[in-house]
């Protein structure tokens, strides 16, 4: 497969279309790093190759569980191919543990435990910071087609997070909270997309309680590749 020209580039990522194919894309990791949205940025060397690594590494292990991905085949450290699709508008957020803004809204400490997780939309909208949104205001937006598609996205994502909770905790990590994405292939059927690494998900060694992603660079905290590398390493070995 020959890679084709640009045709998106987000924070984290560039998606080049593929020579004679009109299903596929080429995604390609990119090194830098952003929080708040977008308004703190850094580069860091490697870090596409890692987060490439894990996603790929992430992706295969839920779709030899049954979920359906966008990713065919990883091509290199920091590109994969995977289908073509249209990314629906809403982020879906999966929360174990309540932590960052949503412990900080209720004024619940952070670390506490939720009974059964919580999942979430929020807009997908650079210019207004991805805002929470209701079910009924998705559908206003047509950000969804029906609720029927929306409790689709919920029970999905809660299924990923059985088997990704599961994943983390053969590694000693504890799956605290994360964002998914879903797309519609060209057959209109709803597929996880993007990507599943420590830029979006939080992740807690059980036993000293460290933070091992991006909470690391937005909060100053230091070791921000060292933490993405030992989560690497961690999941190769299992
Ligand atoms: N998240 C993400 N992209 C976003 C927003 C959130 O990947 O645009 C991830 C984030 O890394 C965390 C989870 O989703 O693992 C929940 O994020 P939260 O809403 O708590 O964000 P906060 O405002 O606290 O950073």
């Amino acid at each position: 497969m020959v890679k084709g020209a640009l045709i998106y580039e987000g924070k984290a990522k560039k998606i080049y279309s593929i020579a004679n194919n009109n299903n596929l894309v080429w995604v390609e990791f990119k090194d830098s790093l952003t929080a708040f949205n977008g308004e703190k940025k850094a580069e860091m060397a490697e870090k596409g190759r890692l987060n490439s690594l894990i996603t790929g590494l992430i992706f295969n292990r839920l779709s030899q569980s049954g979920v359906d991905t966008h990713l065919k085949e990883v091509v290199s450290d920091k590109e994969m191919i995977c289908q073509k699709v249209k990314i629906i508008p809403l982020e879906v957020v999966v929360r174990n543990v309540l932590a960052g803004s949503t412990a900080k809204k209720f004024n619940i400490p952070e670390g506490t435990s939720l009974e059964k997780p919580l999942v979430e939309f929020y807009y997908k909208n650079d210019e207004l910071g991805d805002p929470f949104i209701s079910d009924d205001q998705a559908l206003m937006l047509k950000a969804a087609d029906s609720q029927e598609e929306l409790n689709q996205l919920k029970q999905k994502a809660l299924q990923v997070n059985v088997l990704l909770k599961d994943i983390f905790a053969a590694t000693g990590i504890r799956l605290v909270d994360f964002k998914l994405e879903y797309g519609k292939n060209m057959q209109g059927e709803i597929i996880l997309a993007d990507e599943i690494t420590p830029d979006t998900c939080r992740l807690w060694d059980m036993k000293t309680g460290e933070k091992l992603d991006k909470d690391r660079f937005r909060r100053d905290l230091g070791k921000v590749l060292e933490s993405y590398q030992e989560v690497y390493n961690r999941l190769k070995n299992i």
